[in-house]
């Protein structure tokens, strides 16, 4: 596991922790925010990494310092599996959309933790960390139902989660947009819910003054030109909904063979 540190200034660190977990499960980045002692980690990930990441995430906070918030983007299990296991070893709270409260537990949430875990309201919240306030931003329906972002304002990093996400790509940073797109156009389309969806979130997102987007998979986005060239492409996507209708809807499946 690589530990990148993406800003840091003093008080203040972003760092990613990335992991190319070997066999099937796909490659996930977990990101990692610390303000003075305050600790944040985002979308852990499932059992594979768990050990890898909580061993990292303890020793990056330092002693004294304290791991205060588990965010949870979404419900899936390569962000949330994990969970109890970062209940049960820190004093952490787990934050994951009101929509996904009743069903993460399934994971296995001991009841000794269940009450750690809480539901972000849909529109989001600020949240305390530290010295700084970080923003957990809506982006529902990309890809999930009840899905959330966070914008650190001091780092200026929006953290995207599936939004923004590229599989199998060899470089961390994306040096060439129009080069990259293609390694992103599937994975968008079929999990993104809509077009409609997309545009709503880029209105958001040119609002923010950001220097980097950072996704759970794959390469990160750096600058502000680059970041401008993913909120234009994603404005004019069509994916889910769009291309569902477009192909015709829905019809029994087609049979193989025989
Ligand atoms: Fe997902």
């Amino acid at each position: 596991m690589a530990a990148i540190v993406m800003f840091d200034d003093g008080s203040h660190r972003n760092v990613l922790l990335e992991d190319y977990s070997d066999g099937a499960a796909v490659q996930a980045n977990q990101h990692l925010i610390i303000d003075g002692r305050s600790g944040m980690i985002l979308d852990p990930g499932g059992h594979k990494v768990y050990s890898k990441v909580l061993a990292e995430t303890l020793q990056r906070i330092g002693a004294g310092g304290r791991l205060d918030h588990v965010f949870l983007s979404h419900q899936d299990p390569d962000i949330v599996a994990a969970v109890n296991g970062w209940l049960m070893t820190t004093d952490a709270i787990a934050h994951v959309s009101k929509l996904w409260v009743r069903f993460v537990p399934h994971f296995g949430l001991d009841r000794l933790v269940i009450d750690r875990l809480k539901g972000i309201p849909d529109a989001g919240q600020w949240m305390r960390l530290g010295d700084t306030e970080l923003a957990i931003v809506p982006a529902h329906f990309l890809h999930s139902a009840g899905n959330f972002q966070v914008y650190d304002p001091r780092s200026r990093i929006l953290y995207t989660g599936d939004l923004g996400a590229s599989v199998d790509v060899p470089y961390r940073e994306v040096p060439d947009f129009d080069a990259h797109a293609p390694n992103m156009l599937g994975f968008h389309q079929r999990y993104m819910a809509s077009g409609s969806a997309l545009r709503a979130w880029a209105d958001m997102a040119r609002g923010l003054d950001i220097e980097i987007i950072a996704p759970q998979h794959g390469a990160l986005f750096r600058g502000k030109e680059m970041v401008g060239k993913f909120i234009d492409w994603i404005s004019t996507l069509e994916a889910g909904i769009d291309l569902l209708t477009k192909n015709g809807g829905y019809a029994m499946p087609p049979r193989s063979g025989t």
